[in-house]
């Protein structure tokens, strides 16, 4: 979607709230802070839309008017590796996000897969891809087109979702697309971002089996993480040290490839540091 790289905050940034913005005002506020893409949060969303339809197209037009890309975080609340009933009201939770972004022109909902519970990762992951080729076959009878699913890399041992795993479904369902969350990748695997190579890999990896566009217009998330053995365990801001992933090794690999990713802030201060991993990229195009 993006022709040049673009950032944004997962949610709503607390500075607007003091202001008393409402969600029509998001698109201008982050248009004057430079920003240009915004994760809309509809992760306690159940069955249902929980925003209206006028609403939601209303607020399409103004992210639209205000060069704003809207992507939106789908509901917490699905497990696609579950029983029959967990799976069901899955599909339906996941429905109701596609439709929501259809009328936002957000043209991805990003969701978390689900948990292995007692399940072997290979029975989990041929669970997985049949019910999620059921649900994009869903989305096509009811006309979601132009929404894709974006499967989150996800940071705890226990979650479905590392980059093999979202990679291996992306391959072989439809209307689907990585949503590379570094952190969450850093955290699963201990710590794995330490130097520029690092990085490329995980392109490298991705082009070689979803082709060059899936690596050029990338959906990615962004903070600094706290990780133990288990995996995900706290956000933390850009500046602090003793954390990692290093967003300047990132932003080397994104200016070396020219690639036009849209990244979403999710560290504990949201845009702020969205505007520092622009500024970030920004010099490394310069040099
Ligand atoms: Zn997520």
């Amino acid at each position: 979607m993006a022709d040049y790289p673009r950032f944004g905050p997962a949610g709503v940034p607390p500075s607007f709230r003091v202001l008393k913005a409402s969600l029509m005002d998001v698109p201008r506020l982050l248009r004057e802070e430079g920003l240009d893409a915004f994760e809309y949060q509809a992760v306690r969303w159940g069955v249902k839309p929980q925003i209206r339809r006028e609403d939601a197209e209303k607020f399409g037009l103004k992210a639209r008017e205000n060069d704003v890309a809207v992507s939106l975080h789908g509901s917490y609340f699905m497990n696609f590796c579950g029983g029959k009933e967990t799976v069901d009201a899955s599909k339906k939770r996941l429905i109701a996000c596609a439709t929501a972004s259809e009328w936002m022109g957000s043209p991805l909902v990003v969701f978390h897969v689900g948990f292995y519970g007692r399940k072997s990762p290979k029975q989990v992951f041929n669970e997985c891809l049949e019910a999620l080729k059921d649900a994009v076959s869903e989305m096509k009878t009811l006309g979601i087109k132009g929404v894709k699913l974006g499967l989150e890399t996800m940071g705890k041992v226990s979650q479905f979702g590392s980059l093999d795993e979202v990679l291996g479904l992306c391959e072989q369902v439809e209307q689907t697309q990585p949503v590379i969350d570094w952190a969450h990748l850093h955290a699963r695997d201990k710590g794995r971002f330490k130097t520029v190579e690092d990085f490329r890999e995980v392109f490298v990896e991705i082009e070689k089996r979803l082709g060059a566009e899936a690596v050029k217009n990338m959906h990615c998330h962004f903070t600094k993480i706290e990780f133990t053995d288990k995996g995900e365990k706290r956000h933390h801001v850009l500046d602090e040290a003793g954390y990692g992933p290093d967003f300047e090794l990132l932003a080397k690999v994104i200016a070396e490839f020219r690639l036009n990713p849209v990244i979403i802030s999710e560290s504990p201060i949201l845009d702020l540091d969205a505007i520092k991993m622009r500024d970030i990229l920004m010099k490394e195009l310069k040099c």
